[in-house]
């Protein structure tokens, strides 16, 4: 959003980034102007829209097919609060008369830089779809997977306070972060994630997050360990230098996943862009697991086809695994 915003809206000079309250903003050239672009979160209202005593979910006519979320839209400038704004979208978008049935809660969306104000909404009537939705579908409260995403953590709380365990977290939705790919239900592997990703990661009910980025390395999180520490998944950061793995390195990391799955953890390995990683993660269950050659390499050149220093630094690995044949 910010990036799409190049002129100033008072006087149409350049904006330019700089340091405005404590934080790096866009800001107008002109020192008479003066305008700075705030780009604060923007209010928006969610319903879990309890009907025919079952929940609706929707899909928005943008989203792909199969991805239902709860009703959701922009707190308008004409709505007199947050409830009357809820029920202005539940008429809009499903043509029902509803009544706020309580609060559920705040939660930030970093992603799409909003705050979502969430109610339990319950209507009655005949469904009329608006423009803005697809389809929509009647679900039992037992039923709804909650998405580690916006409203689904809405949607978590307020099953818990109907009294019902929510089905785990949808996975799925990880296969946003940077190169993601699940390697089995123990083993995650992707890029660097933003700290919004690492509370999806979190809420998927992954144990331990380990690192083999360099804290200088590209999109690297300041504060990771505490980020992921604050999630309740513990951290491991085994830094790894892109221009020379250390045979060191590996024995490090391979030496913390079997730890791992002694204890029985579900583990999510990132470093800046998947390639150390999937390197890696590629000799470990090779060398330690077992894995046939092959199947550990789909995983790894689903990835990237490594470099000389790298495609060199995984064959000096095997082969020092290799038994040395007696003539
Ligand atoms: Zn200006």
């Amino acid at each position: 959003m910010t990036a799409l915003l190049k002129y100033c809206p008072q006087c149409s000079r350049p904006l330019v980034v700089g340091e405005h309250g404590g934080a790096q903003r866009l800001a107008c050239t002109d020192a008479q102007c003066g305008y700075v672009h705030w780009d604060n979160p923007v209010p928006v209202v969610a319903a879990i829209v309890e009907h025919q005593g079952q929940v609706i979910l929707a899909r928005n006519a943008l989203w792909p097919s199969g991805m239902f979320a709860l009703i959701t839209g922009f707190l308008e400038k004409d709505d007199p609060n947050p409830e009357s704004g809820v029920l202005r979208e539940v008429e809009e978008e499903l043509g029902l008369k509803g009544r706020v049935a309580g609060f559920v809660g705040h939660y930030p969306f970093e992603r799409m830089n909003q705050l979502i104000i969430a109610y339990h909404v319950v209507a009655e009537g005949e469904v009329v779809l608006g423009e803005e939705l697809a389809e929509y579908k009647h679900v039992p409260f037992e039923q709804i997977r909650p998405w580690p995403a916006g409203t689904g953590y809405a949607v978590r709380d307020w099953l818990l306070r109907q009294g019902i365990t929510p089905l785990p977290f949808d996975r799925r939705f990880l296969a946003r972060i940077r190169n993601f790919r699940a390697i089995d239900t123990n083993l995650l592997t992707a890029g660097q994630p933003t700290a919004e990703e690492l509370t999806a990661v979190s809420a998927c009910g992954v144990d331990t997050v380990i690192n083999l980025a360099l804290s200088t390395s590209d999109h690297a999180l300041a504060n990771e360990r505490a980020v992921v520490e604050k999630l309740g998944m513990r951290y491991l950061h085994i830094p790894v230098e892109w221009e020379q793995p250390r045979r060191q390195d590996l024995l490090q990391f391979s030496a913390a996943m079997a730890a791992e799955r002694a204890a029985g953890r579900s583990v999510f390995v990132h470093c800046a862009a998947n390639k150390r990683v999937s390197s890696f993660v590629m000799l470990d269950r090779a060398l330690h697991l077992g894995v046939p050659l092959d199947e550990a390499e789909r995983d790894l050149h689903a990835i990237w086809q490594p470099d000389p220093i790298w495609a060199s630094f995984i064959q000096a690995q095997l082969a020092a695994a290799r038994p040395v044949a007696n003539n």
